[in-house]
């Protein structure tokens, strides 16, 4: 399996929590909050975007039917 780079960044952003979510930049002093941007009702956290957050249900279900990269096609589009 290869990727190309943008796949390689989201790759990369899972697995070492340099990523584009809130908690990251948060920790970093970038931003005020750690709320999600989709529902707004806890911190926006890797495993809150892939499994919890019920505002990113249509997409993460709309991904889960691809294959193999249907995860990183889903954080993709959701902007991690
Ligand atoms: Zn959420």
């Amino acid at each position: 399996m290869t990727f190309n780079g943008i796949q390689s960044r989201v790759v990369t952003g899972f697995l070492t929590g340099f990523n584009t979510l809130r908690r990251h930049l948060y920790l970093l002093g970038l931003l005020d909050s750690l709320l999600c941007r989709k529902c707004g009702v806890t911190d926006e956290t890797l495993a809150h975007i892939l499994c919890e957050c019920e505002a990113s249900d249509s997409l993460r279900h709309a991904y889960r039917t691809v294959p193999y990269l249907g995860w990183l096609l889903f954080l993709r589009a959701g902007g991690c």
